[in-house]
């Protein structure tokens, strides 16, 4: 509709910085995408200021919010922390970008966009509780609750690729540890990373998951049973959350979600796992991929930004 506001979203990624322009019915009016610059913070918020400036020629005056899709969390003191993308940890970037563009920015995290957007007009439209779940090089993950993001004091609501994996089996324990200290975390087994240290692990052959799946759809039965531990353990995860959440939706984003068998296996297996003293029922919770894929970074923190400028 002519004259409604428009909310920008841009997706600051550890190999792109990506923005679109929405309306209010969620249709991209103009995006554009440009190289992150690596390593280099300075460089990396003229980049953005660069991205904001295009939008602001596409809006042709029309004003719009402005939402940030970033790796990593702001500590309350405004840092930012947990980074993928190093050069920003410890750097007041909502601050930094805030002076630079002249107007109000709101940052989130990337999977608290993908929930926002899979709960705004994708896989979990219409749907009160959505969990979702970034399956790339790391296990991110999200809630929004009647289409709000919730995020808690520290930040931190619906990190659990750093729980630890639950209901374990002796000699389970992966030799490796996670980069955030800690062992066994669900990070460590669900992620794509942790799909091909496990692959390793038991075969003694180092290859990446997109392998995995091709061996394992030609036949290759050690491939396959990766991707049965692989969707087992998913499963286990996942229950976990059933359990505490009882989301109506899990969406999976990133590289992983694209594993069509997910969404028969997990499902399959995750009723072992949740909570039924006295006898199983079906679980009700659904089991979905992302419909916007990599768009949902861009979209979410553009939705995010909107809400945050109506308060
Ligand atoms: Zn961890």
């Amino acid at each position: 509709m002519a004259g409604a506001p428009l909310a920008l979203g841009v997706d600051l990624g550890g190999t792109k910085i990506a923005a679109a322009l929405l309306d209010e019915d969620g249709r991209t009016l103009w995006q554009a995408r440009w190289a992150t610059p690596q390593g280099d913070y300075a460089a990396t918020l003229a980049t953005v200021q660069t991205a904001v400036q295009a939008a602001h020629q596409a809006a042709e005056g029309r004003p719009f919010s402005i939402g940030c899709g970033t790796p990593g969390t702001q500590t309350a003191a405004g840092l930012m922390k947990n980074c993928n993308s190093t050069c920003l940890i410890g750097r007041p970037l909502q601050a930094d970008l805030m002076a630079l563009l002249g107007q109000p920015v709101v940052l989130a995290n990337d999977a608290n966009c993908l929930a926002l957007s899979e709960a705004t007009d994708g896989a979990g439209a219409g749907a009160g509780v959505v969990f979702a779940v970034i399956l790339g090089t790391g296990a991110g993950a999200g809630i929004a609750v009647h289409g709000r993001v919730l995020s808690g004091p520290n930040g931190l609501a619906g990190e659990w690729g750093h729980n630890p994996l639950p209901w374990g089996t002796p000699g389970e324990d992966p030799p490796w540890a996670c980069y955030c200290g800690q062992r066994h975390c669900v990070e460590s087994y669900v992620s794509g990373s942790g799909l091909a240290q496990d692959h390793r692990h038991v075969n003694g052959e180092a290859i990446a998951g997109e392998a995995i799946v091709q061996r394992a759809a030609a036949g290759d039965a050690a491939c396959a049973a990766t991707l049965e531990r692989h969707a087992r353990r998913l499963a286990r995860a996942l229950a976990a959350i059933v359990n505490l959440l009882d989301p109506d939706v899990i969406v999976l984003g990133g590289g992983l979600s694209r594993m069509v068998h997910l969404y028969e296996r997990v499902p399959a297996q995750w009723g072992q796992w949740v909570f039924a003293a006295g006898g199983h029922e079906p679980v009700h919770t659904q089991l979905l991929a992302s419909v916007h894929g990599d768009a949902s970074g861009v979209r979410g923190a553009a939705w995010i930004g909107r809400q945050a400028a109506r308060g």
